[in-house]
């Protein structure tokens, strides 16, 4: 499957057409943003780790009943997956605090909540993605229904409930993770876009080490290498 017209291009992906009107591409870049697009850098190799890291946790999920968008991973740099429309809410799990938690509410560093914790944040760069409750999400149209909004949190919960043991049994503390979804061409509601250290905190069990974009966030460096070290112990090396 070849690479058409180019659709779309995101801070960290492109994304272009394929011959089936229902299949799209989408390369995933070197480049690195935070706090809104404000910071901005490149890490030669993280495109195609985040491509094999996404690549085997959608195959993960899907095993475990999971509909995610994921077809194949055509190259290093390219997944080939399904076309949806995006839900624009940014699904946020958390199962420690840190981050925005911690800042908006004072809850400390590293604490670990008593159930995990999901949140929406509007997906709206302009805005700088400010955080939503239901009534809001019904407001702005960002889905029909409330029977879709208690779907994103039962699906999220469920990738959870996946992906902390998984990690966990990897030494990785699985802290928090944002999810996108959308529908596809028969209007279910299929996971999208990607998961890997860009969108998810990993904490080393051990030594508590920060292994994903909180690296590039906080200049704390060696991001390629935390990085490596994700896809490492997904692959048990
Ligand atoms: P926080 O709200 O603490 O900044 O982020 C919570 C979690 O969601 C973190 O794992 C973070 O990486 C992810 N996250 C939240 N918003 C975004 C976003 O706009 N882009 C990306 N890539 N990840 C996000």
């Amino acid at each position: 499957m070849e690479k058409k017209e180019l659709l779309y291009e995101g801070k960290a992906k492109k994304l272009y057409a394929t011959e089936d009107e229902n299949l799209v591409i989408s390369e995933f870049k070197d480049d690195l943003t935070a706090f809104n697009g404000e910071k901005k850098s490149s890490e030669v190799g993280k495109g195609a780790l985040n491509n094999q890291i996404s690549t085997k946790l959608f195959q993960l999920l899907e095993e475990k009943g999971i509909p995610t968008h994921f077809v194949a991973m055509l190259d290093e740099n390219h997944m080939l997956h399904k076309k949806v429309d995006v839900i624009l809410i940014e699904v946020i799990v958390r199962n420690i605090a840190t981050g925005s938690l911690t800042r908006n509410l004072g809850i400390k560093d590293g604490t670990p909540l008593p159930f995990t914790l999901v949140e929406f944040d509007y997906k709206n760069d302009e805005l700088g993605d400010p955080k939503i409750n239901d009534q809001h999400a019904l407001i702005l149209g960002l889905v029909d229904f409330q029977d879709e909004l208690d779907k994103l949190r039962r699906m999220a919960r469920q990738v959870n409930d996946i992906l902390k043991p998984y990690f966990a049994e990897k030494g990785l503390n699985l802290v928090d993770f944002k999810l996108e979804f959308g529908k596809d061409k028969d209007g279910n509601i299929i996971l999208v876009d990607e998961i890997s250290p860009d969108n998810c905190r990993f904490w080393d069990i051990k030594s508590g080490e920060k292994m994903d974009k909180d690296r590039f966030r906080q200049g704390l460096g060696g991001v390629r290498v935390a990085y490596e070290q994700v896809l490492n112990r997904i692959l048990g090396k």
